[in-house]
């Protein structure tokens, strides 16, 4: 262990769960700065560009555009003095975590409207199974949090906001808990914390392994019961409005009838999730199509990172869409990866092994599964017994069995899926974006805290605490003035078959945006993309989240072949190193401007202090008393 920081270790540890002994590795986050990780992988990384050599202006980028069928402002005409209008002081977009608190919070001091496109409870949030990140436990502190997710985040964290974010955990967690979700807990009453990938010690508050769910079932039940929050289902966002460079509202538009009304606001919140559609296979629901990024896009947002997509290595191998997933969590408590010779291959890739960070394992996955000629490989949990496996995972077990497997008896096939969407609409530490007026918080904001790569469980914590930070931020901003008549008109009819457009820009993008790309590859993804745009379809709503797809598939395609390099979830076989000199930066666009780079401006060194506890239960209590 290098870099002079203190260091408390505890001897090698042992995961929770019935003896799945596992020697956990000096952590690379613990009193390690990432000029001297431990992991295998990171080893090749070259040290964090000093503080300064690292200010420097940003830099342009190749020529690129959008194919000017997708480069349009607004999506459909209209005029907000000939259609319905309403007023509210806060418009949030999208009920999954982020949504739902930016409401919640916003209530507080202001009128709310909350639109979303399907029912309340359609999120990803809801799929969340592993649970949420905290530096809760007795042995856990804000800099390991801090640090860990550094380390992970492959030199493009912005540190403020991962600072930020980590600190304001516990309290967002407990306030959690204040609206009624129930964190699993140990018999003396003390918080329960599970180990994911890349987390040095167990960090991850959770439900059984069904989190989301309940978090999405008790904070839509407070806004169904909420009287100053409006809320709109079915409704789908096809555009913000925008007057004078402000965002004043959004267009939204019934999924039944088609109707489309104007909703003015001061503020607009974008919670719209990730954009995981844009693959074949992922673990996303049918709603992640990355709207709100699109829309944003169209409004003169910023928009950053769309290259760095995490692929989470263990989606069930079945013919199911979205694709099930097997928590990380399950491999936290020792659930190993077995090869076709049913050779466990991830010790000898990473002294992490099976808990590396998703971008390693993806890649060995990839890997041992071309080697083997398979779809998948198998993940085996059966040591672990019966009576565990369905007390702590029973929607695992349950979706296993489902799809014909016996957790407890069988090899489960998994291979990666596309997963989490890290790039989006980029915002400042307070959820800001670049277009006065609109925030975004969650899965569709590009905020710095991932990086280039997401700590398992991070997500959930990082709509939670955006939201309220944007509330708090609206509470002490000024009211600006009300928008005057906003008119637009669309040229031209698009015709073509969505469904069409949707399979082939989901399988372009499976082939040679995921896992593992590649020059040849990503040019002729960016040319299979281009020849779509044309061909979308009408003016429904699916329609519309086709074009946004196809927005989303192509700044991320065109973002991936321009970073010649490989970071984190982004790696290029003709590019395979890390190159800090020329990339460590965000790769920005705005609609009508060149993309260009912007330089990551950090001086975190990476020390630390750390203890690793040797079991799941040494790592509390020390918040939240028993109930
Ligand atoms: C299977 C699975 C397991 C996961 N497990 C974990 C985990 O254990 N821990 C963790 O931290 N993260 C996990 N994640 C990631 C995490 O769930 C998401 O990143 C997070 O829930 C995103 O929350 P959000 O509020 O930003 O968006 P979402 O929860 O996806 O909500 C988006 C909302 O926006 C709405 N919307 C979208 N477009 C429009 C539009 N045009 N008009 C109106 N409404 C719109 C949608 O209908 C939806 O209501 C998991 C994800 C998946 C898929």
């Amino acid at each position: 262990m290098g870099g002079g920081a203190v260091l408390r270790q505890s001897s090698a540890g042992q995961l929770g769960g019935s003896g799945a002994s596992r020697a956990v590795a000096a952590s690379p986050a613990c009193g390690t700065a990432p000029a001297t990780p431990t992991h295998a992988t990171a080893a090749a990384t070259p040290p964090l560009t000093p503080p300064s050599e690292s200010h420097r202006p940003p830099r342009a980028l190749p020529h690129t555009a959008l194919p000017p069928s997708l480069d349009t402002r607004y999506l459909i005409g209209f005029d907000t003095d000939a259609m319905p209008t309403d007023r509210c002081s806060v418009l949030v977009i999208g009920s999954g975590i982020a949504g739902l608190t930016a409401a919640l919070h916003a209530s507080r001091i202001a009128d709310v409207t909350l639109v979303t496109k399907s029912e309340l409870t359609d999120t990803n949030t809801w799929y969340a199974q592993g649970g949420i990140a905290g530096a809760v436990g007795e042995a856990d502190s804000v800099e390991l949090h801090l640090a860990d997710t550094m380390v992970v985040g492959q030199g493009l964290c912005d540190p403020d906001v991962v600072r930020a974010v980590v600190t304001e955990a516990a309290e967002a967690l407990a306030e959690l808990e204040a609206f009624g979700v129930r964190f699993d807990r140990g018999q003396r009453g003390e918080v329960s914390l599970a180990r994911e990938g890349g987390h040095s010690l167990p960090r991850v508050l959770h439900s059984g392994d069904a989190t989301g769910a309940e978090v999405q079932n008790t904070l839509s039940a407070a806004v169904r019961d909420s009287r100053r929050i409006r809320l709109v289902e079915d409704a789908f966002l096809v555009d913000l409005l925008t007057e004078a460079g402000r965002c004043v509202g959004g267009l939204v538009m019934d999924q039944g009838s088609h109707a489309v009304m104007a909703l003015l606001a001061d503020a607009v919140v974008l919670a719209t999730g990730g954009a995981g559609q844009i693959y074949r296979v992922t673990t996303n629901p049918l709603v992640a199509t990355g709207d709100g990024v699109a829309a944003a896009w169209r409004a003169g947002a910023e928009i950053a990172d769309m290259e760095f997509v995490q692929f989470h290595p263990t989606a069930l191998d079945s013919a199911a869409t979205p694709k099930f997933l097997i928590t990380e969590a399950l491999r936290g408590e020792g659930a190993y990866l077995l090869d076709c010779d049913l050779h466990r291959f991830m010790p000898a890739v990473d002294p992490l092994a099976e808990l590396a960070p998703r971008d390693v394992v993806s890649r060995a996955i990839e890997e041992v599964m071309h080697r083997c000629g398979r779809p998948n490989v198998w993940l085996d949990a059966r040591h672990l017994g019966a009576e565990f496996l369905a007390r702590r995972f029973p929607t695992i077990t349950e979706g296993c069995a489902e799809a014909g497997f016996d957790l407890s008896r069988d090899l489960i096939p998994v291979a990666p899926a596309a997963h989490y969407l890290i790039g989006g609409i980029r915002v400042d530490a307070d959820g800001r974006s670049s277009l006065p007026g609109l925030y975004a918080a969650g899965e569709c904001a590009a905020s710095g805290l991932h990086g280039a790569n997401r700590l398992a469980s991070n997500s959930l914590l990082e709509g939670l605490v955006f939201s309220r930070r944007i509330v708090r931020a609206l509470a002490r901003g000024p009211r600006p003035s009300r928008p005057g008549r906003m008119t637009a008109t669309v040229g031209g009819s698009f015709g073509g078959d969505p469904r069409r457009v949707r399979s082939q820009l989901q399988a372009a993008m499976s082939r040679h945006v995921a896992v593992t790309r590649s020059a040849d590859g990503l040019a002729q993804c960016a040319q299979t993309l281009a020849g779509l745009a044309s061909a979308v379809g009408d003016l429904d709503p699916y329609a519309l989240e086709s074009r946004n797809l196809l927005v989303n598939a192509i700044l991320a395609a065109t973002s991936a072949q321009l970073r010649e390099e490989s970071r984190g979830t982004h790696f290029r076989r003709d590019h395979p190193d890390r190159d800090d000199e020329h990339w460590r930066a965000h790769i920005v666009w705005r609609r009508g401007e060149e993309p260009y780079l912007d330089p990551v401006e950090s001086d975190w060194s990476g020390a630390t202090t750390c203890v690793v506890p040797r079991h799941e239960s040494d790592a509390g209590p020390r918040w939240g008393g028993a109930r």
